[in-house]
């Protein structure tokens, strides 16, 4: 347990000590409608680590009330997920689904008590009927059906006799409620779907908001543990509970902040949507956050679990740094593995002074990792260095081999070019060189002086292996869309070699390769004749150096993210605004939450506010862009005014630019200060919503692609995506997302 106690820790204990809890039981609830991502980690690490600091235990859960979109080849891998991270849960895996026959008798329960009735008005209208924050909303003329009236219709829906969609069972409620989400919710609707688990038994389907608290009654649940954007949700729990008169003790929810991380999509959703659309290799992928990518790229259960605490437990959301995952799994296996060497990219070297073949002993091990073992480096006159640790120009500051400079191979000899043998094309082919027989490593007695020492292998004995790199998956930090993946997120490389012993002794299953990083032997393509290896990481942040921007403030932000790990309750004035924020000017509560708490960020908002109304729109740009320039200087020293923030966010609220655009137009208004309206006219950057101009750019883009045309017209959907974004990439974002969907669409028919 963390010495510093979170805030769901904190009200268990309290929980424990008044009595109003006897035994801890929490529940992790997935739909099983996706593989579980890291996100999911992060409420397995909450929940089963709750249940077992307290002596409790945790089930798991598959909320299964989504007939149309679940699998078992889901729940398969969300019991792996939990098992991977080291978790048990108490007894089978349950299912929403074994609890269909008790919520439909409590449906009734309610009905009988006049606390519930079957609606009729179609979909559209309830929606217009619900009311905004600001109206009250009305109640359907079918609420005043009878019980019998209403027992009749229920029992007819769950028979199959309606359409899906005809009729609804809703709580009767409050129709003016302040919060919207009580205004007579949907308990129950109908869906003609076979359910994978309970067949064709039923025509009817719990709504989250019925199934989830009696479900977590049924189970007999003290902690239900959930994320903030269930926050509006906890009325209605509370209130099916409470209606019921259900016999204690029964369950009650708290949220905490999502995590996010950037450089990535979080949502099953957007995540099947890459599986199925074939921008990656499966859902194990190593390049998705998925807890199956991340297993079969070589992280370990404990650095992901090191990683979920290092963020903390939050009310607030935020976007965490993805280099603190990175930071975690070089953490974890620096002390554990062996350090080998593998050259990727193979220069040959002919030590043209060196006769016969040796064996070196060389320790896996460096000085400050306290395992033992080692291996015999074979050493011949034929041996490969990195490609790029020659170069015959040098630039200044190259340390490596040159015609002029020498340089040590690890754990064996000095080296000094003699020769550089080239092809007719002039590349260079292969190094002659000759070796000091005195500086053999650990017994130097040469005098040679080298700047530094490369990695190498025995041509002779070295194993040829093929060695994937991973990069990020999208190369922005708050990817969007296809158009945002990095098209060189997947390297293979076919030609590495690698010392023997890594095959033939087999010492472990993940290795440094010196200067290369960590690598991890695939679980599923490695075999002896054909090798193959992971990248985990690099050894350093090595994308830090590519995009210096980003440095700052993603390490702000984690900073700030483990001080909240404690919640500081808001002051009377944050609770104030709080409510005006969510209640008056309808922002999520996230951000207001941000939004309240940060009383520079508040002040900025309130006085862009008195200049655009456009709370929501504003909210965005502050809470997100402005906020991040904030935490490294003061608003004084800003180059851009709260006016022109408000220019900015009018450009998009009338559709002059797109949001994306709107975001390289605010970078530049960070470094030059300029007038929103100005860098858009100087670069060019008015939203496309032309159709004609539109309609040839989807053209050109279907020729190039008639593989993938006539994929979709056979049925594969997905690829409307790929299209989509073809040509918001052809454009530069410039186009109109709605009208390029829109003919992308049509034409593709
Ligand atoms: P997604 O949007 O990815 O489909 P979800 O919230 O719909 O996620 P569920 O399967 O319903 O996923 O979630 C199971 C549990 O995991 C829930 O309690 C949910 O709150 C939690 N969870 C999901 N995503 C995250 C996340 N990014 N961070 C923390 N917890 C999460
Ligand atoms: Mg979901």
């Amino acid at each position: 347990m963390s010495e510093r106690k979170d805030f769901l820790r904190t009200i268990v204990e309290a929980d424990l000590k008044s009595g109003k809890v006897k035994e801890v039981v929490t529940r992790f609830p997935p739909e099983p409608n996706g593989f579980p991502h890291i996100g999911h980690a992060k409420s397995i690490a909450i929940n089963f680590g709750i249940a077992r600091d307290y002596n409790g235990h945790c089930n798991l859960r598959m909320d299964d009330t989504n007939p149309t979109k679940e699998d078992t080849k889901y729940v398969q891998a969300l019991k792996d997920a939990v098992e991977w991270l080291g978790f048990q849960y108490k007894g089978d895996i349950r299912y929403t689904s074994d609890y269909f026959d008790k919520i439909y008798e409590y449906a009734i329960e309610l009905i009988k008590m006049g606390k519930a009735y079957v609606d009729s008005l179609p979909e559209d209208e309830i929606r217009e009927y619900r009311g905004t924050v600001k109206e009250a909303g009305k109640r359907s003329k079918y609420a005043d059906r009878t019980v019998e009236e209403n027992l009749d219709l229920f029992e007819r829906m769950k028979k199959g006799e309606f359409k899906d969609g005809e009729h609804i069972l809703r709580a009767k409620i409050d129709m003016s409620a302040a919060n919207m989400k009580m205004r007579d919710p949907l308990m129950y609707r109908i869906r003609h779907a076979e359910h994978f688990r309970a067949g064709n038994k039923w025509a009817v389907y719990p709504m989250y908001d019925f199934a989830h608290c009696l479900s977590d009654y049924i189970e007999g649940v003290s902690h239900s543990i959930c994320t903030l954007e269930f926050e509006n949700n906890r009325d209605i729990y509370n209130w099916v509970l409470e209606t019921l008169k259900l016999t204690p003790p029964r369950p009650y929810q708290h949220e905490f902040a999502r995590l996010g991380i950037n450089y990535t999509v979080m949502s099953k959703r957007k995540l099947l949507e890459l599986v199925e659309g074939g921008q990656v290799d499966g859902w194990d992928d190593p390049r998705l956050p998925t807890i199956a990518g991340y297993k079969r790229r070589g992280y370990t259960p404990e650095s992901i679990l090191a990683f979920c605490a290092s963020v903390g437990i939050a009310k607030a959301n935020s976007m965490v740094d993805v280099s603190q995952l990175e930071f975690c799994i070089r953490d974890d296996l620096n002390p554990k593995v062996p350090r080998v060497m593998c050259v990727l990219d193979p220069l040959k070297v002919t030590i043209v002074n060196y006769e016969g073949s040796e064996e070196i002993e060389s320790s896996y091990y460096p000085h400050d990792v306290p395992k033992e073992g080692s291996r015999k480096l074979p050493f011949s006159k034929d041996i490969c260095i990195e490609r790029d640790d020659f170069m015959e120009n040098p630039v200044k500051g190259y340390f490596r081999l040159t015609p002029e400079q020498s340089v040590r191979l690890k754990g064996a000899y000095i080296i000094t070019c003699k020769e550089v043998i080239k092809d007719a094309s002039g590349n260079v082919v292969e190094i002659k060189a000759e070796y000091s027989k005195e500086s053999k490593s650990g017994s130097d007695t040469s005098g040679i002086k080298v700047k530094s020492a490369i990695h190498w292998v025995d041509a002779n004995s070295a194993k040829e292996v093929e060695v994937r790199l991973y990069d990020r998956l999208y190369s922005v930090e708050a990817p969007e869309g296809v158009e945002d993946l990095n098209a060189d997120s997947l390297k293979v490389i076919k030609t590495a070699l690698i010392e023997r012993a890594v095959i033939d002794e087999k010492p472990d299953e993940r290795f440094q390769f010196e200067r290369q990083g960590y690598f991890y032997t695939d679980p599923i393509d490695y075999t002896d004749t054909k090798p193959v290896f992971n990248k985990i990481v690099g050894l350093k942040g090595s994308w830090d150096k590519k995009s210096k921007k980003t440095e700052a403030a993603p390490k702000e932000r984690v900073k700030k993210e483990q001080v909240d790990g404690d919640v500081v309750a808001m002051s009377q004035e944050q609770e104030a605004l709080f409510t005006k924020y969510t209640k008056e000017l309808k922002l999520n509560s996230e951000v207001a939450n941000t939004l309240a708490r940060d009383a520079q960020l508040s002040a900025f908002y309130e006085e862009a506010l008195s200049l655009l109304d456009s709370p929501v729109s504003l909210a965005n740009i502050i809470t997100n862009e402005v906020a991040r320039e904030l935490k490294t200087m003061a608003v004084e020293e800003l180059k851009f005014s709260v006016k022109q923030i408000s220019e900015l966010v009018k450009l998009i609220d009338d559709k002059t630019i797109s949001n994306k655009i709107a975001k390289q137009v605010f970078e530049e208004m960070v470094k030059s200060g300029s007038n929103p309206k100005k860098i858009v006219q100087d670069k060019g950057l008015v939203q496309i919503s032309d159709p004609e101009v539109i309609g040839a750019i989807i053209d050109e883009v279907m020729s190039k692609n008639p593989d993938n045309v006539e994929k979709f017209r056979a049925g594969n959907n997905k690829l409307l995506g790929f299209f989509v974004g073809q040509v918001l990439k052809a454009t530069g974002g410039k186009a109109n997302p709605q009208v390029v969907n829109q003919l992308v669409a049509q034409k593709l028919q």
